[in-house]
Parts: structure tokens; sequence; C-alpha cells
């Protein structure tokens, strides 16, 4: 049976989706302002996987992300580029789809902007203060966490916590009835886009956004509720106040979290400039090296970001193909293969069903190649190379067919030399840090067929490649 790590319960347990054979799953989308980082695509790559693994089991999947395309962050973009919030959202939300589709993320079942939802924000926000469980003043509309005595059953955070956190804060906004309180809805300022609503011209805040829209699309309770682990709190915490404190019912069945994408360990994130964009690492190693080397360490566990992780998981991936590649070509054994092909599927799910194990998932298809390797002379290899391929490919957006062949073919002097001295001004540039013309060098000369390699002892080689399928 399926089991998921819920950290609501901080315990794994046996998934159950409210309606037999269904899954209604929620992943709280990004704030289209800008290019997502490869921390953000880590995150919204495993939850389109764990999607996909959802269906493998037989569940019909709704999947439901939003674009965050009204903030103050997009409102600042949109002053620097000279552009209009709108014409910022746009923009970045095409950009989203370009990456992910270039990332092997497949599209969700329902894609709600913010803009576009804001009577339902504005219906949740009056039945809350109908309940007396929020206030206006001045135009703003505040959720009162008082009257909500399980907040902080997500995150651990109390609501003492959040007021010694708050009330240290210069800008404590005296309109507040308490510090702890959050902005459901905020007073339109001038120059700003807004909303007509019962409080004056506005515009929602952000985590009313998310309660307002799950329920308008999937309901009062939901099986899943996803994203990385920094929504824990505030915004998942606000989301639980604002929906339960609504409909009095549970709003999500199975809270999960993503780890962090570090680079040398901290956080990825935009606010420490620490960034590296998805389609920048996307193009410098292939969606398929960034996905193999992400799917080796647990979903829940931070990972770091290193180029030698990354070459580190393409070899592991491209070995991987070779062998089975080999296998298919060279197996000799006639008997039924059958029987392998029921071995690679069950220790694939049973990894699987284990709280989404891909690395233990990844690593039985190099047992199972083993095993294969170990039988060629008396079983045909070829039913268990098609099931890995189709799971690989179905579940874990993995290509495991032959590789092309590559030929390494000469150059003439002159060329060689030109290349060396492009290979020099590269590893100036990368020991100045400056990786994006390092990456510039790398890709352009890939465009050419000549592919660069960093060697472990810190010398660069190369190589002309031309592709020849097998
Ligand atoms: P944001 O646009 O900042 O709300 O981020 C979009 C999604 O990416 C959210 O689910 C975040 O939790 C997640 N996220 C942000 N930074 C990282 C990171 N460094 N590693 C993994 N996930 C992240
Ligand atoms: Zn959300």
């Amino acid at each position: 049976m399926l089991r998921v790590y819920n950290s609501l319960t901080k315990q794994v347990e046996g998934f159950e989706p409210l309606a037999p054979g269904k899954v209604s799953m929620y992943v709280c989308g990004p704030t289209v302002y800008g290019l997502l980082h490869i921390g953000n695509g880590r995150t919204f790559m495993f939850w389109d996987i764990a999607r996909r693994y959802f269906e493998h089991r037989g569940f019909t999947v709704t999947y439901v992300q939003n674009f965050t395309d009204i903030d103050d962050k997009i409102i600042n973009r949109a002053n620097e580029e000279g552009l209009s919030a709108a014409e910022v959202a746009e923009k970045y939300t095409r950009a989203y789809f370009e990456d992910m589709d270039a990332f092997g993320v497949r599209r969700a079942t329902h894609y709600p902007k913010a803009t576009e939802a804001v009577s339902g924000m504005i219906a949740h926000i009056e039945g809350l203060i109908a309940k007396g469980m929020a206030y206006a003043v001045d135009g703003d509309v505040y959720f009162r966490v008082k009257t909500f005595p399980a907040y902080g059953k997500l995150s651990g955070r109390t609501v003492e916590d959040n007021a010694a956190g708050a009330s240290g804060r210069v800008d404590v906004d005296a309109r507040k009835e308490d510090p702890t309180d959050f902005a459901l809805w905020k007073a339109a300022k001038p120059g700003e886009p807004s909303w007509e609503s019962p409080w004056g011209l506005g515009r929602p805040g952000w985590h009313i956004e998310c309660s307002a829209m799950v329920r308008e699309i999937l309901g009062d309770t939901i099986d899943v509720h996803a994203g990385g682990k920094d929504l824990k709190f505030p915004h998942h915490e606000n989301e639980i106040a604002q929906s339960e404190g609504l409909t009095e019912k549970p709003f999500v069945r199975y809270w999960m979290h993503t780890g962090f994408l570090n680079f040398e360990t901290e956080k990825m994130s935009k606010s420490l400039g620490n960034v590296r964009t998805t389609r920048d690492v996307v193009s410098v190693y292939g969606a398929q090296a960034v996905r193999y080397f992400m799917l080796q360490t647990k979903y829940r566990s931070d990972l770091d970001f290193s180029d030698e992780a990354i070459r580190a998981a393409e070899k592991g991936l491209m070995s991987l193909r070779e062998q089975l590649a080999r296998l298919e070509a060279e197996a000799t054994g006639s008997a039924e293969g059958e029987a392998l092909a029921v071995q690679v599927r069950e220790g694939f799910n049973a990894a699987m069903d284990n709280d989404l194990g891909t690395p233990e998932a990844v690593a039985h298809f190099y047992v199972m190649a083993d095993e294969l390797r170990r039988k060629r002379n008396e079983h045909d290899p070829r039913p268990a190379i098609a099931e890995m391929r189709h799971l690989a490919d179905r579940v874990l957006g993995i290509d495991l067919s032959a590789p092309p062949e590559v030929q390494t073919i000469g150059l003439d002097d002159k060329t060689a030399q030109l290349l060396a001295i492009l290979i020099d001004v590269r590893k100036e540039a990368k020991a100045q840090k400056n990786w994006a013309l390092a990456d510039i060098i790398r890709n352009r000369l890939a465009e050419l067929d000549i592919r660069i390699v960093d060697q472990k002892d810190g010398t660069t080689t190369w190589e002309v490649v031309s592709k020849v399928p097998v």
C-alpha cells in the first residue's frame, strides 16, 4: 500500500484519499515576477512526479497549481521594467511554461490565476467576517488569529512565537487588533491594480488566494496540499486557519513538503542572490541529467546543487542506458523473461510506495541491470528492459532508451589551438566565478558538437561528437 509522510501528523501514513480512486491535489504555484530558480524547479518537478505516481497506481488525479499574478514583487518589477503588472505576470507565466516544458514537468489539470479568482476570495473573507473571525479596518481586512485555537498545528509555531517575532519588527501595523493577525485584504495604494470590494478598492492578500481557489475548484477537503517546506509557516498555517475557520471541516488530508535545494549549504533563494535559473541549468546540463541528479535524493531532504554532482548523475544515467542497450543487443537467453519484468515493477512500486522513495526506485534499476546480466544466458531480458523504460518514462520522466553512438572526430591544428584558447578563457571565467560566461562558452561549443569535459583532476578536455543513432 502507498504510504506518505504527512507534515501535519509528522508520520508516514497509509494513503487513502477521501473519494476512493480519486486524488485531489493542490500545489502552491509561483509568484510570476521573474524566472524560476532551480530550487523552485526541484519542487515543481517533484510534485509532478508524485502526481504521476498516483496515476500509475490507478488514481484519477485532479492537479491544481495556482499562479500568484498580483503581489508587491510583481508591482515592483512592473515599475522596473516599464510594464504593467499584468504584462509582467503574463511574461513570466509564459516563461514558467517554457521552462517547465523543457524540464519535463507535465501540465497540471487547472492553473487558476489569483486575479481571476478575486470574487471567490471576497466571498471567503465575508464569510470569515460574518463568523467574527476577521475584521475590517480602514479598507484592510485582517484574520483574527486568536479565534482559531488550532493555529500552529502544522508548523508547531504558536501564536505567542508569532507575536514575539512580529512585535520585534518596526512596522507592526497599529491597525491590527493583535500583532499576529494577518492581512486578508489590503486597501488600494495609488497607482496599484485594485478591485472593488465591500471594504473599498483593494487587493487580496497572498494566503487567501489558495484557500479560496482550493475551495472553488476542489472543495472543502482535499487529499494532498504540497509545496516547499518554507511554505509551512506562515503560508500553509494561514491557509488552514482561513479554510477550517470558515468551513469547520478538515482542509487537507495529507500535507506534504519538499526539502530545499541549497547552494553551498544555503537555501537557494532570490533574496540571498545565490540563484541559478531553471532555464540556465537545464540548458547547460540537460533536463535528464538534472532530473536524475534530483531523484537520487529523498524529496524531503535538502539537496546541495553542485556541478560535480550533476555530472556524476549524468554519468550514472548514461551508464545505465548503455548497460541496458548492451544487454538488449547481446542477450542470448530465450527462456520467458516475464518474471524479471515483474521483479522490476514490484521493486519499483515498493520503493515508491514507501513515501515516494525515488532514490530507492532508481537504485532498483541498477540492481535489476545486474540481475539481467547474471541471467542473460537463460532469460530473455527484453521484457524487463521494456518495463524499466516504461516506468522511468511514465513516472520519473527519465529516458532509459539506448544512447546515441558517439564518435570522436579529430580537428585540424589551427582549430584545436583556437579551442585551447577558449578553454583557457573559460577556466579564467570560472576562477572569477563568472559562471554565465563559462556556460556561454560551453553552450556555444556544444552547438558546434564540441563537448567540453571538466575532468576530476582540474583539467578540461574536449571531444567532437557526431551523433549516430544505434
Ligand atoms: P515561491 O515563488 O518563492 O513561492 O516558490 C515557489 C515554490 O518553490 C514554493 O513551493 C517554494 O516552497 C519552493 N522553493 C523556493 N525555494 C526553494 C528551494 N531553494 N528549494 C526547493 N524549493 C524551493
Ligand atoms: Zn498556497
